[in-house]
């Protein structure tokens, strides 16, 4: 079969509408898969791919079995009905953000103004984020840089959605100048508030830095052997330990310890055996989750020969 290559912009949308989670079971596994459900590997249609996770892509791919329950339709109503519930879960996070203000003063129009020519520059940078390729992507998501002197949860929202839309194409060829840009737009923007009625939005904004972080290091690891990239989605997960810490927020603490364990279950999966490097990576970044600061710790020797050694390859 003639296999192209999925384009970027679908993947992402592919991979974003279920929030990278397979469409069909709900046991919370993680997709992996990108299935054409009319079992044609060139019709890259975005109303013919579904996400799967590894097992029901194996059932949905078994050929003239009896014990296929995944048909092509079956996928369709499963991914459609995934669709919905997720843009419906999105839909109800931004309402913590978008409460409606009582007794405007002059300076909450103000800001309330300011957000939305914010929001407004921020879709232009989106447009041209997917005009160019990856080379020039870093240059131009660098660019929301100058509005982050009007860091606010509302602005943040938007930065990091964006910030997960390309978190979810890491697969497609991310270089390590995104991830270095991803990571200093979430340190840029990730808004201080130590008050505790806007424990909520913290959460919230939190749980999409946890989400840009597996995608960065589950896809760098399996699908690119990048570990600069692995790395910069490790520090992310350390930042929001941090800050759970900081804050007294037990469940974003309890959720960068599950997203560990996520990795280490996933990067034992039998049917990938080249993955000993990139279990053992994550294992000396969570060993120093403790440590006060933002840099990378101290590795063991094999891993720096091996990161350097694929550093020479890219360039
Ligand atoms: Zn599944």
């Amino acid at each position: 079969m003639n296999r192209k290559r999925i384009p970027d912009e679908v993947q992402a949308e592919v991979i974003f509408k279920s929030n990278r989670e397979c469409v069909v079971c709900d046991n919370h596994k993680r997709g992996d898969h990108i299935h054409h459900i009319d079992g044609d590997n060139s019709n890259n249609k975005f109303e013919n791919l579904a996400f799967l996770c590894f097992d029901c892509h194996n059932e949905a791919s078994l050929k003239g079995s009896l014990k296929k329950k995944l048909t092509p339709k079956t996928i369709i109503k499963y991914r459609d009905h995934k669709y919905q519930i997720v843009a419906a879960e999105r839909e109800n996070s931004l309402k913590v953000f978008n409460a409606p203000i009582t007794g405007l003063t002059t300076e909450d129009l103000l800001t309330t103004t300011k957000n939305a020519v914010v929001i407004v520059e921020i879709e232009k940078i989106k447009e041209e984020y997917f005009s160019v390729d990856w080379n020039k992507r870093s240059d131009v998501i660098n660019k929301l840089q100058k509005f982050s002197n009007h860091a606010n949860f509302r602005v943040a929202v938007d930065v990091f959605n964006f910030l997960s839309f390309i978190a979810d194409q890491t697969r497609g060829g991310m270089t390590t100048d995104v991830a270095v840009s991803i990571f200093s737009l979430i340190l840029d923007f990730f808004p201080y508030s130590d008050k505790e009625g806007e424990n909520e939005k913290i959460i919230e904004l939190a749980n999409e830095c946890i989400n840009i972080a597996f995608s960065l290091t589950y896809d760098s690891t399996i699908y690119l052997k990048n570990y600069d990239i692995a790395m910069y989605g490790l520090t992310i997960l350390k930042f929001i330990y941090k800050k759970g810490k900081q804050q007294n927020l037990k469940e974003l603490v309890d959720r960068v310890n599950e997203t560990y364990n996520e990795f280490e279950r996933t990067l034992q999966r039998p049917e990938l055996d080249d993955l000993a490097d990139a279990l053992q990576l994550v294992r000396e970044f969570k060993s120093d989750i403790e440590e006060g600061t933002l840099s990378f710790p101290p590795l063991s020797d094999n891993l720096m020969k091996l990161i350097y050694s694929d550093r020479q390859n890219r360039k």
